[in-house]
C-alpha cells in the first residue's frame, strides 16, 4: 500500500489482525462477527470472558471509515483499554467525567476532523443531548455496546441508562450496532435483543466453556493451610483473587497472607472508597498481587492475567460461582479455580436461604440454587460437564482438566457409619446441630453432653473409630445428598428424611467419597493437565524473570499496567522461541507493527545478552 489515505479506509480484517494486533488467526466466531459489521449489519455477541470480544468491534471499527463508538459502563477501565489500543498504534480516546474540559474539547474536535478510530464513552455521557449532537456531526463507523447484560433488570449489574440505548437505532439507523456480553443465560439474552432493538441482528452464541480454567473443589479441613499450600506450591508470584463471605474474614485472611509474605490486599464494601480504588489499582498495575475480597470485588476486573480464583466460602449459586471463577485466565493461559467447602458452609447457607427476606417462592428458588451448587461440590463425575449442563450446554466428553477427571474420587461403603450417625441423631431427639451429635458419637465429655445426659443414650461413644473431621465430612455429604436436613428454624438441628429408612433397615448400601486422611494433595493435578508450558525449568527462570522485569520497567515508564506492554502469553512465547531479529519478533503472537516499533528492540537486546552469557 502506498497511498495512506486509501489504506486507512480499505484494510482487510486479516491485515489488521496481523499488523495491528499481532495475531495470526481469528478465534471462534470472530471472523463472521467482524464481517457482519464490516458489511454494515447488526450483531448480538455472546461469548465467555476471555473469548475475544474486543476484537469483534475493534477490527471492524478500523476496517470501516469513521470512528467506532464503544459504550461501556466501566469508567475505571476505559483508560487501560485505551492505553492498550494506543500501544498497538490505534488512535483511541475516551470521554468521561475524569477529563478536564480542555482535554474533552480537544478530543471532540479530533473526532469531528476524522482523526479518531475508536472512542470509549459511558452510557450517561453518550445520552447527553450534547454528545448525541456531536456524534451526529461526526463520521461514525459503528456502535459497540459492551456489557450489554446491563439492560437486564434481573441481573445485579442493571443500569437504567442502558435502557435508553435503543435510541441509537432511531437516531443513527445507518450505523451498524453490536451488543456484547459474557452472561450465559437465555432470559438475559432475550432481554438484550428486545430492549436494545436487536431482534433482527445476527446472533452469535459461543460455547461458554473456559477450557483453560482448571476447576477444583475440595473439602475444607484446614482452610488456611490448604490455601497456603496451594499458593506456595502452584501460584508463587501470581496474581489472584481469594473470595470470602464476610468482611471480617476478608480482613483476617488478608492480614494473615501478608504475614506469610504474600502481597495481599483486602477489598470489601466496608472500606473507604479511596482504599478500594487504591487496592484495585495496585491489583491491575503491580504484578503478583492477591486481592482478598467479598463479592463486591468483581465486575470490571478485566485483568487478563489473573492466574487463580480461590473461594474460601461456598458461593450461593452456580451462576455466582461461574461468574466469579470466570475472572481467572482471560488471557487463555492455564488458570485455576479452587473452592474449599465444608459442613459449616452448608449449614450457614441453608440458614441464610431460610431466613432471607421475600416470598416462600423466592426462598424455594434460593434453596434450589444452593442445592445445585452443593450437588456440584459432591459429584464424582466431570465438574465441567456438570457446570455447562447447568447452562444448557452439553460437552461431548469429560474435560480432563478438573479435579474429578484428573483424580477420580474413590468411594467407600459408608453404610455402617451412616447408620451410626442417623441413629445418634434420632436417639438425641433430632434437636441438635452437627457439633453436638458428633460429640455424642465420639463419646466426648462436654458440659452439653452432661446437661442432656447423653452419656445414657445407646449411641454414646459408638463412633470413636472416626475423627470429628471425618464425621463432619460424612454429615456434609449426607446433607447434600438429602438424607439429612438442617433445620434453620431450630438451631440448625440435624433431622432425618425419608431417604434414611432403607439405609437404617440395611436394605440399601450407601457409598460416599473416600475421606481424605490429611489435607488433600491439591498440588498435583495442575502440572499434568495443561500446565506443561507453564512450568518453568530452572534454566529458563532467570530469563523469564528478566523478561518480566523489562516489561515492568517499560510499563512503569509509560504509567500503564504491564499487560498493556505484552501479555504473559507473549512473553512465554518469547521465552521458548528466543527471537533474534525483528522478523522473528514479529512472528510472536501479540506483537504487531506498533508494539515491535515501541518495545521490540529492548526485548531483542535482552534476549541477545542472554544468548551470549
Ligand atoms: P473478552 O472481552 O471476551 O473477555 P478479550 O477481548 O479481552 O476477551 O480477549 C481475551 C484475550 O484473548 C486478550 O488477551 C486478547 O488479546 C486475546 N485474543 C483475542 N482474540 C485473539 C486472537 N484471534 N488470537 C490471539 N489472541 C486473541
Ligand atoms: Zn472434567
Amino acid at each position: 500500500m502506498t497511498d495512506s489515505a486509501t489504506a486507512t479506509t480499505s484494510l482487510s480484517p486479516e491485515y489488521i489482525l496481523e499488523h495491528t494486533f499481532g495475531y495470526s488467526g481469528f478465534r471462534g466466531d470472530q471472523e463472521d462477527i467482524i464481517q457482519t459489521l464490516v458489511d454494515g449489519n447488526d450483531a448480538l455477541v455472546l461469548m465467555p470472558t476471555g473469548g475475544g470480544k474486543s476484537l469483534c468491534y475493534q477490527i471492524p471499527a478500523l476496517a470501516r471509515p469513521g470512528c467506532g463508538v464503544v459504550i461501556s459502563p466501566l469508567i475505571a477501565l476505559m483508560q487501560d483499554q485505551v492505553e492498550a489500543l494506543r500501544a498497538a498504534g490505534v488512535a483511541a480516546e475516551f470521554l468521561n467525567s475524569s477529563l478536564a474540559f480542555e482535554q474533552a474539547q480537544d478530543i471532540e474536535s479530533r473526532l469531528l476532523r476524522g482523526e479518531l478510530e475508536l472512542l470509549y464513552l459511558a452510557p450517561e455521557r453518550l445520552l447527553q443531548p450534547r454528545t448525541l449532537d456531536l456524534l451526529a456531526r461526526a463520521d461514525i463507523s459503528l456502535f459497540a455496546i459492551d456489557e450489554a447484560h446491563c439492560v437486564s433488570q434481573w441481573g445485579h449489574d442493571f443500569r437504567a441508562d442502558y435502557l435508553q440505548l435503543s435510541c441509537l437505532h432511531q437516531r443513527f439507523p445507518q450505523v451498524p450496532r453490536v451488543a456484547l456480553t459474557a452472561t450465559a443465560d437465555q432470559r438475559t439474552r432475550r432481554e438484550i435483543a428486545t430492549r436494545l432493538d436487536l431482534e433482527n441482528a445476527r446472533h452469535f452464541v459461543s460455547s461458554f466453556d473456559r477450557p483453560n480454567i482448571q476447576y477444583r473443589i475440595t473439602a475444607k479441613s484446614n482452610p488456611k493451610r490448604q490455601l497456603l499450600q496451594f499458593l506456595q506450591s502452584e501460584q508463587q508470584g501470581n496474581a489472584g483473587v481469594v473470595y470470602c463471605l464476610s468482611r471480617s474474614k476478608v480482613e483476617s485472611t488478608a492480614t494473615w497472607l501478608q504475614e506469610q509474605g504474600f502481597n495481599a490486599l483486602p477489598y470489601h464494601a466496608g472500606l473507604p472508597a479511596t482504599v478500594r480504588a487504591d487496592h484495585q489499582r495496585r491489583f491491575l498495575r503491580e504484578e503478583g498481587v492477591i486481592v482478598v475480597a467479598t463479592i463486591a470485588f468483581g465486575m470490571g476486573i478485566d485483568k487478563p492475567d489473573v492466574r487463580f480464583v480461590a473461594h474460601l466460602d461456598l458461593p450461593k449459586s452456580i451462576e455466582a460461582y461461574y461468574q466469579e471463577t470466570g475472572r481467572a485466565g482471560r488471557d487463555g493461559e492455564p488458570a485455576t479455580a479452587l473452592l474449599l467447602y465444608g459442613l459449616e458452609d452448608v449449614v450457614k447457607l441453608s440458614q441464610m436461604a431460610a431466613m432471607s427476606e421475600g416470598s416462600e417462592e423466592h426462598k424455594r428458588q434460593e434453596r434450589q440454587r444452593l442445592d445445585a451448587m452443593l450437588g456440584l461440590c459432591e459429584i464424582t463425575s466431570c465438574r465441567r460437564r456438570a457446570l455447562l449442563r447447568y447452562f444448557e450446554e452439553e460437552l461431548a466428553a469429560d474435560c480432563g482438566n478438573c479435579d474429578t477427571c484428573l483424580e477420580p474420587p474413590a468411594t467407600w461403603d459408608a453404610s455402617e457409619a451412616a447408620r451410626k450417625l442417623m441413629s445418634c441423631i434420632y436417639r438425641t431427639g433430632q434437636r441438635f446441630g452437627a457439633a453436638h451429635v458428633i460429640d455424642v458419637l465420639r463419646g466426648a465429655d462436654t458440659e452439653k453432653v452432661r446437661q442432656f445426659e447423653h452419656q445414657q443414650v445407646s449411641t454414646y461413644g459408638i463412633g470413636t473409630d472416626l475423627s470429628a473431621n471425618e464425621w463432619r465430612a460424612i454429615t456434609r455429604q449426607l446433607v447434600v445428598q438429602g438424607y439429612l436436613r438442617v433445620n434453620a428454624e431450630a438451631f440448625n438441628a440435624l433431622q432425618l428424611t425419608e431417604l434414611c429408612r432403607p439405609v437404617l433397615r440395611e436394605e440399601e448400601p450407601l457409598f460416599l467419597r473416600t475421606l481424605p486422611k490429611q489435607a488433600p494433595k491439591a498440588a498435583r493435578p495442575q502440572s499434568r493437565a495443561r500446565g506443561a508450558e507453564q512450568e518453568l525449568t530452572a534454566e529458563d527462570q532467570p530469563l523469564w524473570d528478566a523478561l518480566r522485569a523489562l516489561r515492568k520497567r517499560l510499563a512503569e515508564e509509560r504509567g500503564v499496567p504491564p499487560y498493556v506492554v505484552f501479555h504473559d502469553a507473549t512473553l512465554r512465547e518469547m521465552l521458548s522461541a528466543r527471537p533474534r531479529n525483528r522478523d522473528e519478533m514479529l512472528a510472536i503472537s501479540g506483537i504487531g507493527d506498533s508494539k515491535l516499533e515501541r518495545f521490540g528492540d529492548d526485548f531483542l537486546k535482552l534476549l541477545a545478552d542472554f544468548a551470549e552469557s
